[in-house]
């Protein structure tokens, strides 16, 4: 048996040698593999051109001759060299910035190519790079790639490692789509493909083999969302919920509300999963605001009246001290039993805790990540819900299974997202949208202002806190620099006492204890603080009904769906409330994005907003829309092509043929790689 490319290490690429492999290892490149995937984000296009067909401002390669003696001025350490140079019948300077020791290799009547910037009225060129054919210049009339460098790998090397291991290695590239998509899509062939990313003949080339590689990658991803939704809708294992409607009735009529009419199609969505064998896999996504947390409670209940128990997971401890307080009160009157778990519930009252949810004790346990791993049991895990940012992994499942759950479960996010896009997506799970809120609610005012306006926002916080309110100050967000996060928030609260020496102001960071963040939450809660400066360890599900304005500090170092989120901690109450942005946005697309929450505070269409304004693969943008994240391909830009994959996928794992024929043995493999096992699933 001969090697695949995963399993020989990058270092057997003639040139990498044991320095140059640490380096690779920064950029995730430890394989012949992960290096031939790793491609690049641009081209750079040095074929020649000619000066009759260039526009003013072109970056340009031409190939000319010097004429007459170049001139070189010097400023201190700095220096310009200009030279007269004839291109077919023009003529032209070349003019080149501290690249003094060029001067003597221009000498008159030699062959030069020029790539630089092209100036059309004074016929002139700035160059950024030049070289000599008479020396062998290799890169003038190719499209080179650009690759994301840094450290001791520069570009020219990246370029030279990549050709060597195309060399040695790519003849070994498998092709893993069958033939028939190939054909249908005219797809190129996976060695050519991956070569051609690399070393196209020119831009359209690169972009063919883009096109194929996509479509691989979304194919792939929608494969094996497929195959699990087709395994697992086959099963018939799953838990069937008895409850019958009469007793749903009751735990509804108790609510202080009556359900939206949003609200209740999707419960009868629930609860039709929740009776049948198939286990749930469903998505609800709504607005801030719109009740999600009511049907999380309709699906735990239904849960423990059939005899289950249920499970609320959510990201942070807060949010988990919130929910069991607000599920404690609901479920008080029927009896039902909620526990909670948390990194800081330790030592006796964890013990007992695990004890009693696996006598089956606790019908309902909240809490962190957690609870469904290590060592915690259940006796009869009948229900999962997830809230906000948490997403049940296939593998994830597949723990659950193997401790002997097969439990429904529901992922409740706050990040809407199209519908269609959505679906798409996630396409292993069923999509459920709450697409109202209850009614009533007072629409959130939002203000967008720059810095220089700070003395007037801090006069807006005193109006409100005068009024009995509270308020919310969210200081900037450092990326990468957890540590500056705090510091600012630390900075931020000593002024505000300053500033405000009559209120109690909060202070909340993700580097305190939970201890001290729940004690400051409480405060905020009960009204003895005032004013809660945070961090962005507030933005998910806090629900403070008094805090009526929002101001968010730098609010253009956020994403759109964030701001969105920390907007939705307002707007809780009966009282009308606000948001205010400050901001000096720079770019264009910065302040269109302010504008965007000024003008809606309709989650939906911000999310479609957002959508539109980020270019072909925003990643910035990606990662916080919550959508998955390809190498090449962009969910956004390429949907069409995510559709068509979705198609392809949904098709192909129906087919018999798909889990026998050996044309789909690499597509078996990798499904098998990514632990989706028919077997497994279906047995
Ligand atoms: P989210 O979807 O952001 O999680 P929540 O579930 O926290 O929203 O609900 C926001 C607020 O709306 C809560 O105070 C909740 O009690 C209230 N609420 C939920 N459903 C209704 C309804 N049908 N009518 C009135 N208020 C409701
Ligand atoms: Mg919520």
């Amino acid at each position: 048996m001969s090697l695949s490319l995963e399993q020989i290490s990058v270092r057997q690429v003639r040139g990498v040698s044991a320095l140059k492999e640490g380096e690779l290892h920064a950029f995730g490149i430890f394989t012949v593999k992960d290096l031939l995937e790793y491609y690049p984000f641009r081209y750079e296009d040095y074929r020649l051109r000619s000066l009759q067909d260039v526009k003013d401002g072109d970056k340009i390669t031409i190939q000319a001759k010097v004429m007459g003696v170049p001139v070189l001025q010097r400023y201190g350490r700095k220096s310009r060299l200009s030279c007269k140079m004839m291109a077919e019948e023009w003529m032209f300077t070349a003019i080149w910035f501290n690249r003094h020791f060029l001067k003597d290799q221009l000498t008159s009547g030699r062959e030069i190519v020029l790539v630089g910037k092209w100036d059309q009225r004074r016929m002139q060129l700035t160059v950024s790079e030049s070289e000599f054919p008479d020396q062998g210049a290799w890169r003038s009339g190719t499209v080179q790639p650009v690759y994301s460098v840094g450290g001791k790998i520069t570009q020219t090397w990246m370029r030279k490692t990549m050709t060597q291991a195309l060399e040695q290695y790519g003849e070994m590239i498998p092709e893993i789509l069958p033939e028939e998509l190939l054909r249908r899509y005219h797809l190129m062939p996976r060695k050519k493909a991956i070569a051609t990313i690399h070393q196209p003949q020119d831009t359209g080339e690169g972009q063919q083999g883009r096109e194929r590689m996509v479509y691989e990658e979304l194919f792939l991803f929608q494969l094996k969302m497929q195959a699990f939704r087709a395994l697992n809708r086959e099963r018939m294992d799953g838990v069937v919920h008895t409850v019958d409607n009469k007793t749903m009735r009751e735990f509804v009529r108790s609510l202080p509300f009556e359900l939206t009419d949003a609200q209740k199609k999707v419960e009868l969505e629930i609860l039709q999963d929740m009776r049948s064998p198939h286990c749930m896999n469903r998505l609800l996504q709504g607005d801030v605001g719109s009740g999600k947390t009511v049907l999380a409670a309709i699906a735990l209940y239904a849960s423990v009246r059939s005899g289950y128990q249920g499970a609320l997971m959510v990201p942070t401890e807060i949010l988990a001290e919130q929910h069991t307080r607000s599920l404690q009160k609901l479920f008080e009157p029927f009896g039902i039993t909620v526990g909670l778990l948390t990194g800081s519930v330790t030592g006796r009252k964890r013990k007992d805790l695990l004890a009693s949810l696996q006598m089956g004790l606790t019908d309902i346990v909240v809490g962190t990540h957690a609870l469904i791993q290590e060592d915690v049991f259940f006796r009869k895990l009948g229900v999962v819900v997830t809230d906000e940012q948490h997403r049940f992994g296939v593998n994830q499942r597949g723990i659950l299974r193997r401790k002997g759950y097969n439990p429904d479960v529901l992922t409740m996010t706050a990040t809407p997202i199209p519908r269609t896009l959505a679906i798409t997506a996630f396409g292993d799970m069923d999509v459920s949208t709450l697409s109202e809120r209850p009614k009533g609610r007072i629409p959130i005012t939002t203000y967008w202002v720059k810095h220089n306006m700070l003395d007037r926002v801090l006069g807006f916080i005193a109006r409100e806190v005068d009024q009995g309110r509270q308020a919310y100050l969210i200081c900037p967000l450092i990326e990468e620099s957890d540590k500056l996060d705090v510091q600012n928030a630390i900075d931020l609260h000593v002024q505000m006492q300053q500033a405000f020496p009559s209120y109690k102001v909060g202070l909340l960071h993700g580097r305190m204890t939970p201890a001290e963040k729940e004690e400051v939450m409480r405060a905020f809660y009960e009204n003895e603080v005032q004013l809660l400066v945070s961090t962005t360890v507030v933005e998910v599900g806090v629900d403070v009904p008094n805090a009526t304005l929002m101001v968010i500090m730098d609010a253009d170092r956020f994403g759109l769906s964030q701001l969105h989120q920390l907007r939705g901690r307002v707007g809780r109450g009966e009282h009308a409330s606000y948001c205010v942005l400050i901001a000096d946005p720079k770019s264009e697309v910065g302040q269109e994005r302010m504008n965007v929450m000024t003008e809606t505070d309709d989650g939906f269409e911000v999310s479609r907003r957002d959508l539109d304004l980020r270019g072909p693969g925003d990643f910035f943008g990606t990662k916080q829309s919550g959508l998955p994240e390809f190498r090449l391909a962009d969910m956004v830009s390429d949907f069409a092509v995510l559709e068509q994959a979705r198609d392809d996928a949904a098709r192909l794992v129906v087919d018999p043929a798909f889990w026998t024929s050996p044309a789909y043995g690499p597509l078996r493999d990798y499904l098998q790689q990514e632990q989706i096992f028919q077997g497994d699933l279906v047995d």
